[in-house]
């Protein structure tokens, strides 16, 4: 399948590499308004991919894109001074309103994947642009938090990320949902598994965690500037779940008609992701306090995509 990546700066950029390392695309193609870097970062990435793949890269406009079963929208401007949130993220639609028309105009049937923060309301905001049905425009959403949250129990537990099931829901931000409640490991309860090994998971394991999962990004940008390897690696996860029709469930944001009472909100749940993209959802039992969380992350998140015109 060809993917096509439109914005290659550092997110894109890294996907791509990804991508072209995982051999799971057949072509990726990359564009950008800024033409010099899309076929710079293209060049890069295709020297380094003859030593795992045969994937082709390479930079085009949009007329390249024809054919792409997905593109990951990944382009965006950066906060000027002193600007708000909502200035930023007004300007930031104006980019979707062209990037998406353009990428739709050559690959029609495309799977929308975005990348671009704030992504849940990204997402939002290309799924209203676009028109398609929700379960076309993925947003990466907590993919990364997930498998933050999945690394951090296996550490704690001497077990591998893949044997943990547990999910980070809601917003890929601050007020997003760590749901301890039916997290396993392998199928018992972690905490469970924790007594069972003498490593309970008290109070104080479990901020530890929730504080590394949710400021995890906070302190990469103290040390970077920015997040982009990880972003990268889960972008092309949720493509090879597309391209290799995996059913796989994964934690990414679409258009959801009701979270905890709150409608038509953008955010993420454990999804089933195939050929057709979302396939559909599951909505895990939770806690009474979890569900108060889940309703507020999903009420903020409805709250800022609505203030923003399409
Ligand atoms: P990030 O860290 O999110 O990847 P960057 O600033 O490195 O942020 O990358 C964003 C990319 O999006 C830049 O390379 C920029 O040129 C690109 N971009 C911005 N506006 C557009 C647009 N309208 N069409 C295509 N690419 C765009």
């Amino acid at each position: 399948m060809k993917v096509g990546i439109v914005g290659a700066g550092m997110v894109g950029s890294s996907a791509g590499f990804a991508l072209a390392l995982s051999g799971t695309a057949t072509e990726i193609v990359l564009v950008d308004v800024n033409e010099k870097l899309a076929v710079a970062q293209a060049q890069d990435i295709a020297h380094a991919t003859p030593f795992h793949s045969a994937t082709k890269v390479s930079a085009g406009d949009y007329d390249a894109l024809r054919g792409a079963g997905i593109v990951i929208l990944a382009a965006g401007v950066n906060q000027k001074p002193g600007e708000t949130r909502l200035a930023l993220l007004e300007r930031n639609a104006a980019v979707f309103r062209q990037v998406v028309a353009s990428v739709l105009a050559a690959a029609p049937d495309a799977i929308l994947l975005v990348a671009a923060n704030p992504v849940d309301v990204m997402t939002d905001i290309a799924a209203r642009i676009s028109g398609l049905p929700p379960e076309r425009v993925i947003g990466s959403g907590t993919i990364l938090d997930t498998a933050r949250f999945r690394s951090l129990i296996g550490r704690h537990l001497g077990i591998s990320p893949q044997s943990v099931h547990a999910y980070v829901l809601g917003e890929h931000g601050d007020s997003e949902v760590l749901a301890w409640s039916n997290a396993r490991a392998g199928s018992v309860s972690v905490d469970d598994f924790a007594a069972q090994i003498g490593r309970p998971i008290d109070e104080t394991v479990r901020a530890r965690i929730d504080d590394d999962v949710r400021n995890a990004a906070y302190r990469i940008i103290e040390g970077k500037g920015s997040t982009y390897y990880g972003i990268g690696g889960g972008l092309s996860r949720i493509v090879k779940a597309i391209v290799l029709d995996q059913h796989a469930i994964l934690s990414v944001s679409i258009r959801t008609d009701r979270v905890e009472g709150v409608e038509h909100v953008t955010l993420s749940l454990p999804r089933v992701v195939g050929r057709a993209g979302v396939i559909t959802t599951l909505h895990p039992e939770l806690t009474p306090a979890e569900r108060v969380a889940l309703q507020r992350s999903a009420a903020l998140l409805l709250d800022t995509a609505s203030a923003v015109q399409v």
